[in-house]
């Protein structure tokens, strides 16, 4: 039985808090279209296998606007309202199930979202994306039996505490700070699709929708693999000589609004061979065509890696990728090894994560976080939700 109590007053909401810690404060989605409600509800306790994580931040990734007014819908499945929302979580272990070894209370983690059954075909296998189950806890599930996964772990990050599976956790090096690693889901799928596509030492790779929050972190992760030559397309022209100042030596940027077109561009630096890799990370929503135009730059052989938000159908020429012996990968999420991976790149310095801004809010001021998440300078910028700390008057 939950208790609901919408406070106005932070003051007020400080003293009920404070009275009984068995209640935490949270977020939640009451009816569709409407805005989320600071509630009191009880604060969980964790099963066998699972955690009990104190929320220090949680990214709110600018396309969980389309999933809290219901666009995405027809697509993906949503949990059952009231619900709690927030995708990339990260903070402090606070309570462990008696199941769960090699965690430690007071560690730092990132909450990997993604939920699976465990026991099925895919999941026996490692390929989590091919399973029923298949849900990212406190945003939207994939597989036909996401309904449960909601069930089972209903807490996303936009609350105090949240439960998770010990299976979850990322383990957070000292040097990557919690507003950070609520980036860690957009950093991870960018980082996935790189090592999908077998990019190395010696690939030219063309990052499409190169300034936006996936393109950004693709670049990152790009240059940390040792990627010699980044081929970067974009619109915005300040947006993209930000992205080429990360590393001008193997940074290459070109606009949209360019007369060249992106395949001839990307021929001019590849002496004609077009690149080895393409990793479209387009918004939610963008045209066929601006995917059209970058898989148009891949070269023979080349691996196109897609984790855009591309929604439409899109026409392709399929004698030509036969006859070039090209591969087109679909890339959702990552797993939490390759979260683990990118904590040990961050921890020894070979990925560079310095250059987001960071915008924090107080958990009551998440309508307000919603509004503004439109107001972001590209890829750069980084809207959390702190919910340990309180709105400043
Ligand atoms: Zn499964």
């Amino acid at each position: 039985m939950t208790i609901r109590d919408v406070l106005s007053d932070a003051d007020e909401r400080t003293n009920v808090q404070d009275a009984d810690a068995s209640l935490m404060r949270a977020a939640r989605l009451h009816k569709k279209f409407e805005p989320l409600t600071i509630d009191l509800v009880p604060r969980p306790s964790p099963r066998a296998s699972d955690v009990l994580v104190q929320v220090k931040a949680c990214g709110i990734v600018p396309n969980v606007v389309n999933v809290l007014n219901y666009s995405l819908e027809s697509v993906v499945s949503l949990p059952p309202l009231p619900a709690i929302f927030g995708l990339d979580a990260a903070g402090v272990v606070a309570a462990k199930g008696e199941l769960v070894h090699g965690v430690e209370v007071g560690d730092r983690v990132y909450v990997n979202p993604i939920r699976y059954c465990g026991s099925c075909r895919y999941c026996r296998m490692g390929q989590h994306a091919g399973c029923e189950y298949s849900t990212l806890n406190g945003y939207f599930g994939m597989g036909s039996k996401a309904l449960q996964m909601f069930q089972d772990y209903p807490y996303g990050g936009y609350a105090e505490y949240m439960t998770a599976p010990q299976y979850s956790l990322v383990k957070l090096p000292e040097n990557v700070s919690f507003e950070t690693a609520a980036r860690w889901g957009y950093l991870g799928t960018a980082y996935a699709a790189l090592r999908r596509a077998s990019v190395d030492m010696s690939s030219t790779v063309l990052i499409n929708g190169v300034s936006g929050t996936l393109g950004v972190g693709g670049v990152l992760f790009a240059l940390a693999l040792g990627v010699p030559k980044i081929l970067g397309v974009g619109r915005d022209i300040e947006l993209l000589e930000r992205v080429k100042a990360i590393d001008p030596h193997r940074i290459h940027v070109h606009s949209t609004n360019s007369r060249i077109s992106v395949a001839e561009w990307v021929r001019s630096h590849t002496d004609g061979c077009g690149a080895d890799v393409v990793l479209d990370a387009l918004p939610t929503g963008a045209p066929a065509e601006a995917f059209l135009a970058a898989l148009d730059a891949l070269g023979k052989c080349g691996r196109h890696v897609n984790c855009s938000g591309v929604l439409e159908c899109v026409p392709i020429n399929v004698p030509k990728y036969t006859v070039s012996s090209q591969t087109l990968i679909g890339s959702c999420w990552f797993t939490t090894a390759q979260g683990q991976e990118m904590a040990e790149l961050a921890a020894s310095g070979r990925v560079n994560l310095d250059v987001f801004e960071n915008r924090g809010y107080a958990l009551e001021d998440i309508n307000t976080a919603l509004a503004e998440v439109n107001e972001r300078k590209g890829g750069f910028s980084n809207f959390v939700v702190l919910p340990d700390e309180r709105r400043s008057k």
